[in-house]
């Protein structure tokens, strides 16, 4: 089996892998970036992005991953295919498997794998998901297209109620499908969907199918999971804020995680609990989630990780993986 050393293993590509890419690169750090099973990461589902700064008239999300590539490879990021299956994060230099195979050896990691927005899994959700014609886990990306029509949205946490109260100030109506008889959600969001006059909430009600012409949303068939009874809502917007799965499995042996799953990072850095080791974008956000924040920290992470690469040039880490001077 083939070992690699590398400077600086950055894993994921969304916006914060290759945001961490080019600054990792400008400052020489020749990065190596594993794409992951979705290279693109969570934008390459989206459509239309309006609220990324310096894209005028907007863009799509593939056409800005393939941007944020071309310039992370301008700077010679090795960006390569693959998928990072396994990491040991427990000696004086942190290791990872790809593909369950070639073993590389990083002195510094940053972690951009991002979350997974969860879907219902209906045979229609994903049609029209895929079609893009008007399923969207993400009100604040996607809501600004459905000003002054009806949407639905699904869910009863904290992200649906915010999502809720985002799209009623867009949207004529917004109504929300609470499948329990109680909200999940914090009681201060809840009264605030509650209190809002265009959002109608139906409790007790699950989605049986989202309709369409084949191209675009046109409603939603619902079932009072109580009495049975069906009835159908005209809707061009199905949102869907059901939660994320942060993909961090493959870390869990080694670094701080939260109850649902996401990397615990040092507040104001993009260290975590392991030195040498950094995280970026959605894979430590449950609370932001946009692609501008994910840049952001991707940013950071790099700036992070090159510090650390100069600290330990003097002071390198010891057997036990402790490097006490950082
Ligand atoms: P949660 O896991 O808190 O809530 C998920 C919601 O989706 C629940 O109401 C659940 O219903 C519902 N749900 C799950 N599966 C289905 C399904 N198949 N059909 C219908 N409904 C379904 O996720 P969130 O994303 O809302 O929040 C994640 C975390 O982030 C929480 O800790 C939250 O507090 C936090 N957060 C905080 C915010 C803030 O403070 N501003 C904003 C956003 C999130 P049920 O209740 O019946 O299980």
């Amino acid at each position: 089996m083939s070992v690699e050393h590398v400077k600086c293993l950055i894993i994921g590509s969304g916006p914060a892998g290759y945001t961490a890419a080019i600054y990792a690169a400008r400052a020489n750090m020749k990065p190596v970036l594993y794409q992951g099973t979705q290279p693109g990461g969570q934008l390459t589902t989206t459509n239309e992005v309006e609220n990324f700064p310096g894209y005028v008239d907007g863009v799509t999300g593939p056409e800005m991953m393939i941007q944020l590539q071309k310039q992370a490879e301008r700077f010679d990021t090795d960006v390569r295919d693959g998928w990072i299956t396994k990491v040991d994060f427990t000696g004086p230099v942190h290791k990872a498997w790809v593909n369950g195979d070639k073993e590389i050896h990083a002195n510094t990691v940053i972690i951009s794998t991002g979350a997974s927005a969860m879907y219902l899994g209906l045979e229609s959700e994903q049609k029209y998901l895929k079609l893009g014609g008007g399923v969207s886990a993400c009100a604040v990306c996607d809501g600004f297209f459905y000003r002054n029509q009806e949407v639905v949205i699904v869910g009863a946490g904290d992200s649906a109620c915010e999502e809720a109260h985002y799209l009623s100030k867009l949207c004529k109506k917004v109504t929300m499908l609470v499948r329990r008889d109680e909200f999940r959600a914090s009681k201060i969001m809840e009264a605030r969907v509650r209190n809002t006059e265009n959002i109608e909430i139906l409790f007790n009600t699950e989605t049986e199918e989202v309709l369409g012409d084949g191209q675009v949303v046109t409603g939603v068939r619902v079932v009072n999971n109580k009495t049975k009874e069906t009835h159908e809502i005209p809707a061009t917007g199905f949102f869907v804020a059901i939660g994320h799965k942060p993909n961090t499995d493959i870390f869990k042996d080694y670094l701080d995680l939260d109850a649902t799953g996401y990397i615990k990072n040092i507040p104001g850095t993009a260290k975590t609990n392991v030195d040498g080791v950094f995280v970026s974008g959605d894979a430590a956000d449950h609370v932001y989630r946009q692609a501008i924040t994910a840049a952001g920290t991707g940013c950071m992470a790099a700036l992070d990780a090159e510090r650390y690469l100069a600290a330990s040039e003097v002071f390198p880490r010891d057997k036990a993986g402790v490097n006490s001077t950082y």
